[in-house]
């Protein structure tokens, strides 16, 4: 210590800011961190965690139908949404608690209030206290976007109130066309909300590979998603049950709901980063170099805020790999590259590396190999589904350059390509790997010609 009452004082509880104050603190740094909503952050309180456990509840119904082909008989089933809410508030308190512990067990202070800087090495709480470290970790994730400039904004709502509805909408409106609008858009549908997504661009997911956005837009509208690409929300008004929303070309829905999953926006306001002259770039994120410092050196900053991959495990890697960097005498810095990922829309994605256009702009020779077919469940089940896989391979070196699979277990399946990619594999050792079987993920190691178109 020298002279600062911290080591470190990290704003915000999240993915990264928990564990970059975890992994100091154990590495013997006084470290104090604040938090001024809920510890856990936007992932265990409302992301990540809630959204997977709403998609959970949401696939049922379509087990319920699958089952009959199977033999069983599902009749009399029904869905109480307020069950649903009130299960998942308990595992999420369940999680926060959790957190908390871990957090003073590993010796740091938790300070339950709002911090902002006010100094290079000085931050002031909301209670009027102010306190001083030798580095700041700003760790204040994101917020969802909203375009306020459309006329009746403020009857929308965001994904954070979607977690805690107190009825289940009978028919809602998502715009955008990303992550979370395909996510949600499933769940919804799921539950049996008329489900209507309004996108801007050509197709969704803009930056997955082409062929997975197509399959799974396909497979949500035969779902009964109704799709608006191309579309833009003119206005929107109050209505007798809740929302009338008018699309740029006239067109008009009533609804319970609509939704605002437009992206989200680093969480600086008011933070005092502009009067400590902290570069910022040009989507308002804090800027930093490799090791998630700032252009003032004293203050530092992982996660969301940073707007690199925002994703959770990247924000705990960036907290640790600071907090290894800083205190624990190691040289960590973050490969932001072949970032594995999953949409948890219905059916599933699954990514790693590039798309087969990034590739092309990138490679002389791309070789393509892909496979669609219906999933073996779905032969009993009589669901029209079908499974998509991709792989993009060097056709120069054959290296494996990019995975994309849209079906069940995507994600699951794209963490172990993650790996496999991360090491360099060539399409031979795919073909060389034995096939697990049956399994769906077979169809990885079993492909052999060539896309030709
Ligand atoms: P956060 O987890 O957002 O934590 C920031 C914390 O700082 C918050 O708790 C906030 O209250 C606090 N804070 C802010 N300002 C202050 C202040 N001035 N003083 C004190 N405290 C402050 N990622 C995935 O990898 N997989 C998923 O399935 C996934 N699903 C998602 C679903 C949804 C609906 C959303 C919104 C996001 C999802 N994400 C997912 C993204 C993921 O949640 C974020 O990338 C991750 O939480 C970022 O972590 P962070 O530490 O940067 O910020
Ligand atoms: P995304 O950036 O993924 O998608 C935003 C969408 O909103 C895009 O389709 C974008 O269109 C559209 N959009 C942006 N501005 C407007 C506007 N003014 N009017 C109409 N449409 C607009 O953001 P999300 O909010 O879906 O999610 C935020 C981030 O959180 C994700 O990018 C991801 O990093 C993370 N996340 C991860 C999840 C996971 O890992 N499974 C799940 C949920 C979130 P366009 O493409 O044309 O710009």
């Amino acid at each position: 210590m020298t002279g600062f009452d911290y080591d470190l004082f990290v704003i915000g509880a999240g993915s990264g800011g928990v564990r970059a104050a975890r992994i100091a603190a154990r590495h013997g740094a006084k470290v104090a961190i604040a938090e001024e909503f809920r510890v856990g952050g936007t992932c265990v309180i409302r992301g990540c965690v809630p959204k997977k456990l709403f998609v959970y509840a949401s696939k049922f119904a379509e087990e319920f139908e699958d089952a009959v082909g199977f033999g069983w008989t599902s009749e009399k089933i029904s869905f109480d949404w307020p069950t649903l809410v009130a299960n998942k508030d308990k595992e999420i308190d369940r999680l926060n608690k959790a957190y908390i512990r871990n957090l003073t067990a590993a010796g740091a202070e938790l300070i339950e209030e709002r911090a902002v800087l006010s100094g290079p090495n000085t931050v002031s709480l909301a209670s009027g206290r102010k306190i001083t470290a030798r580095c700041i970790l700003v760790a204040t994730g994101a917020t969802p976007f909203v375009p306020r400039h459309l006329p009746g904004h403020e009857l929308a709502i965001t994904s954070n109130e979607a977690f805690h509805l107190e009825k289940l909408p009978t028919r809602i409106v998502i715009v955008g066309g990303g992550y979370i609008a395909v996510e949600f858009a499933g769940i919804f549908s799921g539950l049996g909300v008329e489900t209507i997504l309004v996108c801007r661009g050509e197709q969704i997911l803009r930056g997955f590979d082409d062929d997975i956005r197509n399959h799974l837009a396909a497979e949500m509208k035969k779902k009964g998603i109704e799709i608006r690409t191309r579309a833009d929300i003119a206005r929107i008004e109050g209505s007798g049950t809740g929302v009338r929303v008018t699309l740029n070309d006239g067109t008009g829905f009533g609804a319970n709901h609509i939704m605002f999953a437009t992206g989200r926006i680093p969480n600086v306001t008011g933070l005092g980063l502009d009067s400590l002259g902290v570069d910022m770039t040009a989507h308002m994120a804090i800027k930093v170099d490799a090791y998630s410092q700032s252009s003032v050196p004293s203050i530092y900053a992982v996660g969301d805020v940073t707007n690199r991959v925002n994703l959770t495990p990247v924000a705990i890697r960036e907290g640790h790999a600071f907090a290894d960097t800083m205190f624990g005498g190691k040289d960590v810095k973050v490969d932001h590259s072949l970032v594995p990922t999953a949409v948890f829309s219905q059916p599933e994605i699954g990514t790693v590396g590039l798309t087969e256009e990034q590739a092309r702009q990138g490679f002389r020779a791309v070789d393509i190999y892909k496979t669609s077919f219906r999933p073996m469940k779905h032969t009993l089940s009589g669901r029209d589904e079908r499974m998509l896989m991709k792989l993009v391979v060097d056709g120069e070196t054959d290296r494996v350059l990019g995975c994309h699979i849209c079906g069940p277990d995507a994600g699951e399946m794209a963490q172990l390509l993650g790996i496999a990619v991360r090491l360099g594999a060539k399409k031979s050792d795919f073909d060389a790997a034995l096939a697990v079987h049956p399994t769906a993920a077979e169809e990885l190691v079993t492909m052999r010609e060539k896309w030709t178109g």
